[in-house]
């Protein structure tokens, strides 16, 4: 398998292993929009469960949930990306009108 990125997030043009055109396939946009989704159900799922078990100090979330969200969404992003662009590949929606 060739390496997707070249750099955190910056797709390369072409597979390395079987040079298919990946570069094609744009997920930047949708990628962000999943992370945030999916990062604010958690965490606000987390902040519900806490204020209803009784609430803590707002001093906690701004000084634990807010940077573990941060760090959670940086980790998922990259196999987030990853995997919408192997689902575009699949799909063969890229920006080239060709079916
Ligand atoms: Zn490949």
């Amino acid at each position: 398998m060739g390496k997707q990125f070249s750099g955190f997030l910056s797709q390369n043009a072409r597979c390395q292993h079987c040079n298919e055109p990946l570069g094609r396939y744009d997920a930047g946009l949708l990628t962000a929009l999943l992370v945030g989704l999916v990062i604010v159900l958690v965490f606000a799922g987390a902040f519900l469960v806490i204020e209803l078990a009784g609430g803590t100090s707002p001093l906690y979330y701004l000084v634990i949930l807010l940077p573990i969200s941060v760090a959670a969404s940086l980790l998922v992003m990259r196999p987030c990306k990853g995997g919408l662009i192997g689902l575009l590949w699949a799909l063969r929606a890229n920006d080239r009108l060709e079916r």
